[in-house]
């Protein structure tokens, strides 16, 4: 386990901008993050995981420190008692993995069956979809800090929250997924995979098929992101090759040659003519990686979030 210099992120997220890492694995096991973790403690820079990267906006000055990417992936079906438990490594992807259990009749993650991104970045970021979610499927996260010591904690630990957890907002010791375990259900045969073919269409019908981090902003109480920024007028606005999609105002997608300013700036309009037109903040879902400087976190967050400190 070597970690290489300069890498660039881009080709890791699904936005396809942003710079490199200074430090870059590709943690092929439990043990490589486990030994790449220690590495940055004793070469003293930070270290930050991530999955498919289908949820940030990496800055173009790069990110600091190491980056490691999961991929180990290994997933198996355990049974339990009467229960049947998914045992899940954190670099699986989980859209994969709940396809083919719903076509072997396996349910409770159909909602998943169209989420990109890695097992680990689903346990994060609470990720959901169709009225199911991360913190109402999984039992326990397997975790391990930057000393190689493993924790398991249960999901009432892991405080979840709409499409947040203690992890996300950083509230526990600095620490990494390994594995995840879900619950599963015994479906009557064929109905989990209808339930997949139907959310599929519906996604099909409803999001662009663009380079994009999927919704850009959380969807506010009572209300659709989407729905306020297509009232704001913004469906089509562009920023050089980023633009916020025609076919759902919350997507923003890149035509090929964005940067991370691009989308950025898109955010920062969107968000501006919300508030001035609606009176609503609206917040980033997608996450700012890297090194982008406290003033433009601070921007995006909003006047509520600054008022707060
Ligand atoms: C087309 C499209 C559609 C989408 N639709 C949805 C949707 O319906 N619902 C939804 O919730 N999301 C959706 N998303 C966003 C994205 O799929 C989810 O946020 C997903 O859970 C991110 O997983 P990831 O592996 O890509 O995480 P990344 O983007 O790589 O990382 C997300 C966060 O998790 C952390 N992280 C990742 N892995 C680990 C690990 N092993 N240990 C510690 N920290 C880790 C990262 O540091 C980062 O903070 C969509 C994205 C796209 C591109």
């Amino acid at each position: 386990m070597t970690p290489e210099r300069g890498v660039s992120l881009a080709p890791h997220t699904s936005l396809r901008v942003g710079g490199p890492a200074d430090f870059f694995v590709l943690a092929r096991s439990a043990r490589e993050m486990a030994e790449a973790l220690r590495w940055a403690t004793e070469a003293g820079v930070e270290a930050r995981v991530i999955g498919g990267g289908s949820n940030l906006l990496v800055a173009e000055a790069g990110a600091a420190g190491l980056v490691i990417k999961t991929a180990f992936a290994r997933a198996s079906v355990e049974h339990r008692g009467c229960e049947r438990v998914l045992v899940a490594e954190a670099g699986a992807n989980l859209a994969n993995v709940a396809r083919r259990l719903a076509k072997q009749d396996l349910g409770g993650l159909e909602w998943a069956a169209n989420v990109p991104g890695t097992v680990g970045g689903a346990a994060v970021n609470n990720a959901g979809a169709f009225g199911g979610d991360t913190a109402s499927s999984v039992l326990a996260v397997t975790v391990v800090d930057r000393t190689g010591t493993r924790t398991r904690l249960g999901v009432e630990e892991l405080r979840y929250a709409y499409r947040t957890s203690a992890l996300k907002r950083r509230e526990l010791r600095e620490v990494a997924v390994e594995s995840v375990d879900w619950r599963l259900t015994t479906r009557p045969p064929g109905e989990a995979d209808a339930r997949v073919k139907e959310l599929n269409a519906q996604r099909m019908r409803t999001q662009p098929r663009i380079l994009s981090a999927g919704s850009v902003f959380a969807n506010p109480e009572g209300g659709y992101s989407g729905k306020l920024i297509e009232e704001a007028g913004l469906k089509g606005a562009a920023s050089g090759d980023a633009q916020i999609s025609e076919q759902h105002a919350n997507f923003i997608v890149n035509f090929g040659h964005a940067t991370p300013r691009d989308v950025y700036s898109l955010m920062r309009r969107a968000q501006n003519t919300v508030f001035e037109q609606a009176g609503i903040w609206l917040r980033a879902e997608i996450e700012l990686f890297g090194r982008w400087t406290e003033q433009e976190r601070a921007t995006l967050a909003g006047p509520l979030a600054r008022a707060h400190g």
